[in-house]
């Protein structure tokens, strides 16, 4: 047995440390089933003090450190590499509610809270926590952190760095970095919060967030649009904002290719206006008006004068107007499952991605053009968050080709996207991160000056590379 193991027990009981095969097997490969690595331990501390000891323990012993939260990213990023050198520290057991604020409107919770309970808290006090997402059952506040979590809101409230007014964490040396006064105005030096928000393990071990809730929306109107013109669907986006401003919450794109493939896996989905255009819109407008009638026939006539408009002059195609709240939840059903419809095939290669508005189409058209020529067939798995300009634009392989399709071309089909997102000044990680997916690739995405700062930056705070080595960064 690895001395480190019989210290962890020492400091967390037995209970808190797992060793054997089978227990450790779930905290070893990713969601995806892309990545996999082995670990000599997994650390299950309690409290932030707990953290701060197995760091240091860690440094004592030059053990490596692989954060992890619900395991649901889509980066490898909490999987451990292979050598058998590090330990996964899982803050699953670090799950307090520590404090609802609902005169500053904030609150504080740990980092090992599920997303899901945190939403449900805050819904029971009557506000509204806004951070959404499909993984929200299992994913961690700790996570959402760690990644800069976007989600299904970001339109009003912005991605997770947006909603978060105070981190604690645990540095490389032990100590406790704690910055939980829940202040929306700090300009004291460094904005070290958010260095560690999206710094994917490399940077400190978040313990706990303060964020920001909000009035909960009185309802919510969705309707589905069926649509073939991108320029259509970004002027419709403009429409949309230049009337209900920030009453727009969400503005989602979705595939033809990505629908069909839901509908396929999930039949409970199936919808004729998913197939009648090139690509359906999700578009979903909140009410936080105390004047219901009023609010609810204003938000109504913005919506269905603005899509009836767009009809009569053959803009769209179709639109269909949720009248409950259950159809409202019905249309976010087949958004969320075609994540889940994708995993269901042998292979896919996925690009998450984001581009200025107005280079979306472009981008699209495109590549969309250059992929269908070079690998006819390929299913063109597009959708994603376009009112924030966010795509994911993921592919499978053609119906009944071989099973190693996939893998013979994903390099070049990467080595395309990649030249692409280039040439329309994207971004290659939009939500999800870097992790072990994108490393190889992030010193020429973001070019040798900004690539230099950020190892310097970890240098300066983790000079043993003690956290998640070989993650985001290659030193
Ligand atoms: C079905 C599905 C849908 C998704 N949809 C979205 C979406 O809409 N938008 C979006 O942004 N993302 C989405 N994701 C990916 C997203 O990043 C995660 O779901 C979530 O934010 C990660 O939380 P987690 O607790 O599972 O983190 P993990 O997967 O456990 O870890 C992710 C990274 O954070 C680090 N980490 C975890 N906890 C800590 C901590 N306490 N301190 C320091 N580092 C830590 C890990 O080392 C790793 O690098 C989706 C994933 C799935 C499976």
């Amino acid at each position: 047995m690895h001395a480190v193991i019989q210290r962890l027990q020492d400091l967390l009981g037995s209970a808190g440390v797992l060793f054997e095969k089978e227990d450790l097997a779930p905290f070893l490969t990713d969601w995806r089933g892309i990545f996999s690595g082995s670990a000599l331990a997994v650390a299950l501390p309690k409290t932030t003090e707990q953290v701060a000891k197995v760091v240091k323990l860690c440094g004592e012993l030059k053990v490596k450190i692989v954060p992890q939260g619900g395991n649901t990213g889509l980066c490898g990023g909490a999987t451990p590499e292979g050598d058998n050198a590090q330990i996964i520290l899982s803050l699953k057991r670090l799950n307090q509610i520590r404090e609802m604020d609902l005169e500053n409107q904030t609150i504080t919770v740990e980092a090992g809270c599920i997303l899901q309970t945190v939403q449900e808290k805050v819904q029971a006090s009557g506000a509204f926590f806004p951070l959404s997402l499909a993984a929200q059952g299992s994913c961690t506040i700790g996570g959402n952190l760690a990644t800069n979590a976007g989600g299904v809101n970001v339109l009003r409230y912005g991605n997770t760095r947006d909603i978060c007014v105070g981190i604690e964490a645990v540095l490389a040396n032990g100590e406790i970095y704690s910055q939980l006064k829940g202040l929306r105005k700090d300009n004291t030096g460094y904005d070290l919060k958010n260095l560690l928000i999206g710094s994917e393990g490399t940077l400190g071990i978040i313990t706990a967030g303060v964020f920001k809730i909000f009035p909960a929306p009185l309802g919510h109107y969705a309707a589905l649009v069926a649509i073939n013109e991108l320029p259509e669907m970004i002027a419709l986006l403009q429409d949309l904002q230049r009337l209900a401003g920030n009453e727009l919450c969400a503005f989602e794109m979705m595939s033809r290719e990505s629908l069909a493939l839901t509908m396929e896996h999930f039949p409970q989905y199936q919808r004729p206006i998913f197939l009648t255009g090139q690509y359906t819109l999700l578009i979903e407008l909140a009410n936080f008006d105390q004047d219901q009638d009023q609010a609810l026939h204003r938000i109504q006539d913005i919506l269905e004068s603005t899509l009836e408009g767009y009809l009569e002059n053959g803009r769209i195609l179709d639109a269909a107007i949720a009248t409950s709240q259950a159809q409202v939840n019905e249309f976010w059903g087949i958004r969320h499952h075609i994540t889940l419809a994708q995993a269901k095939e042998p292979g896919n290669i996925k690009f998450d991605i984001s581009f200025a508005i107005s280079k979306i189409a472009g981008f699209i058209a495109s590549t969309d053009r250059l992929l269908s020529e070079q690998f006819p067939g390929l299913q063109i798995i597009n959708f994603g968050h376009l009112g924030d300009g966010n795509l994911h634009y993921n592919f499978c392989a053609p119906r009944g080709a071989e099973a190693s399709y996939i893998q013979e071309h994903e390099e070049r089909i990467t080595q395309i996207v990649f030249a692409q997102i280039q040439l329309f000044g994207g971004s290659i990680s939009a939500e999800h991160g870097i992790g072990q997916l994108k490393r190889e690739y992030l010193l020429e995405h973001r070019g040798s000056v900004a690539y230099q700062m950020m190892r310097n930056i970890k240098k300066a705070l983790d000079p043993e590379n003690l956290f998640n080595p070989n993650k985001l960064l290659l030193l």
